[in-house]
């Protein structure tokens, strides 16, 4: 008989239905998930003190959440779940977790990840000012803790958070003083053959924007950003307006954003193949149809794969789960996994349809003036980025990291290794493909001193 011990990362969507399946099959996988709660990102809950209702919480997505918590907590006896515990590293078929001080190395037959994902920045003078969140940011305060980030919020960016969580705000009721988007309209015009793929997930898209009008929320279209305003805190935002005017917006924070990027620091531990994805302009594990990673009984589900949204992470958690039975020699109905693949097809169509309608902004990177920070963990700037090109022949982005300490912060390159690439490719004048990614290194994120010394 194969071996049998599943370990999953994630607690979201993704992870849950891997579990549910693999529980199904008569499996108890340990999932691991760094949160205090199961659901992930869309589907997080609140702390238990707290009792807003999930129509509150999750608007339209009120019963998907609640089917995703409810099928967690029917399996939850029957798997080894373990919150608050980060993975940390992936060495030679051994996770290394950490609990609180606690650190454990487990050993796993198959691995699925489910990581997720998180913001997509690109900088600009000032984004650093106290005030400014990312759109996640600004979202897990007001679903976590039932805060709004300031008292007049300016929403910034590109990508369907934008409108989403700008709408969560003015329906909570705080003040959105606007929402201010670089995507010109005629783009998302041109897009909408593709978006049509998920023609509910469209229609609360045009939902959330129309009731942001009905509440004169301001938005505008195809704007360009110059700088985020103020001495010690946010004041206002600077843009260039469509018609190429500049303006300025009265505000005390910011909730900024571009999409999302996929977790993809364990896959890369765990010695994944990765290959550039010219959409979405980053580089991305490279996964079979089901979910099998380029390493055996590696497999990797929902956004921390790609960008496909919390309903294509339900199925490509399931999809993952069959495709490692079926490796470790349990029997899965082929009708089964096909109905999976069927049914995450649109799924693609759709993304494409974003990616067009909300483009990453890479172009931002080349205007970024010489003296805005990239990296906010070590401080570095676009200049000192494009220095270390032009004066030490940086040819990639790890030897950049190298001389110019970009990505080696607390965040590890999460939040700026994008943007970094993008500043780097544009200085050397080579396509952004050939500068790389940052390798991911372990830890994935700082630990305490006891559990580096106990390694
Ligand atoms: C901040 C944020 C807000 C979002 N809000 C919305 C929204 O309102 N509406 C919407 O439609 N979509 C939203 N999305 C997208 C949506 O959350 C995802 O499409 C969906 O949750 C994907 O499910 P998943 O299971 O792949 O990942 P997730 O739900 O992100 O779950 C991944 C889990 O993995 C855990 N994890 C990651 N790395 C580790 C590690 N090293 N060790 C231990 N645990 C780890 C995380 O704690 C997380 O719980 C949001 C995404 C983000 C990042």
């Amino acid at each position: 008989m194969a071996a049998r011990s599943v370990l999953i990362v994630g607690a979201g969507p993704a992870g849950t239905r891997a579990a549910e399946r693999l529980v199904a099959a008569g499996l108890r996988p340990v999932v691991v998930d760094e949160a205090a709660a199961n659901g992930g990102q869309i589907y997080r809950r609140q702390p238990p003190s707290f009792r807003r209702a999930a129509e509150a919480l999750y608007g339209f997505e009120a019963a998907k959440a609640r089917a995703v918590h409810a099928g967690f907590e029917a399996i939850r006896d029957r798997i080894d779940y373990r919150p608050q515990t980060l993975v940390w590293h992936l060495w030679e078929g051994e996770a290394h977790l950490l609990c609180g001080e606690q650190s454990e190395q487990l050993r796993y037959d198959a691995l699925i990840l489910a990581t997720g994902a998180t913001d997509r920045i690109m900088p600009l003078p000032g984004w650093t000012l106290p005030g400014v969140f990312s759109l996640g940011g600004a979202q897990i305060a007001l679903k976590a803790q039932a805060c709004a980030i300031g008292a007049r919020t300016v929403f910034f960016g590109s990508g369907p958070l934008l409108t989403l969580v700008a709408y969560q705000y003015a329906k909570a009721g705080a003040e959105v003083a606007a929402v201010l988007d670089t995507s010109p309209l005629a783009n998302v015009l041109r897009a909408m053959p593709l978006l049509a793929a998920r023609p509910g997930m469209l229609a609360k898209g045009l939902f959330y924007t129309a009731e942001l009008r009905r509440r004169g929320v301001r938005i505008v279209r195809g704007i360009t950003p110059i700088a985020i305003d103020g001495d010690d805190a946010v004041a206002s935002v600077h843009f260039r307006n469509g018609s190429g005017n500049e303006e300025k917006i009265a505000c005390d924070a910011v909730g900024l954003g571009y999409g999302l990027r996929s977790e993809t620091q364990l896959a890369d531990l765990a010695r994944c193949d990765f290959a550039f994805d010219e959409t979405a302009r980053q580089f991305l594990p490279v996964t079979d149809a089901d979910g099998r990673t380029s390493v055996p009984r590696v497999y990797l589900a929902g956004d921390g794969a790609r960008i496909l949204g919390a309903d294509a992470a339900e199925l490509a958690g399931r999809l993952a789960a069959c495709a490692a039975l079926g490796d470790l020699g349990i029997a899965v109905g082929e009708e089964e996994m096909a109905g999976l693949r069927r049914a995450l097809a649109p799924m693609d169509r759709f993304r494409r349809g974003l990616e067009g309608a909300f483009p990453w902004p890479a172009h931002f990177a080349a205007a970024l003036s010489d003296d805005a920070i990239v990296c906010r963990c070590e401080c570095i700037t676009a200049g000192e980025l494009r220095a270390v090109a032009r004066d030490k022949g940086a040819p990639e982005l790890n030897r950049a990291k190298a001389f110019s300490r970009l990505g080696m912060g607390r965040c590890q390159g999460r939040m700026c290794g994008l943007a970094g690439a993008e500043v780097l490719a544009d200085a050397l004048g080579v396509p952004l493909a050939e500068v790389g990614r940052l390798r991911g290194q372990g830890p994935v994120k700082p630990l305490p001193v006891t559990t580096v010394l106990a390694e």
